[in-house]
């Protein structure tokens, strides 16, 4: 069986992409994380839905990940 290796990301983790948002930020926090992965903007706090292949492709690097609950 094939499986997609993905990174690992979970909502609150703050990541870079490879390219800056029109507004200038580079940093976006994860809002969702499923078959779409949601990012928020820091810089000017706008919202994008990328899927997850897209996601992947853009990543730069994850800059901080959430400490797993419980
Ligand atoms: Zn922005």
């Amino acid at each position: 069986m094939a499986f997609i290796r993905v990174t690992p990301i979970q909502v609150g983790d703050v990541v870079r992409l490879r390219k800056p948002h029109p507004c200038g930020g580079y940093d976006w926090t994860v809002v969702r994380v499923g078959a779409d992965v949601g990012l928020k903007c820091h810089t000017c706090g706008r919202r994008v839905l990328l899927t997850r292949r897209e996601f992947e492709r853009r990543l730069e690097k994850v800059v901080s990940a959430t400490q797993p609950t419980g």
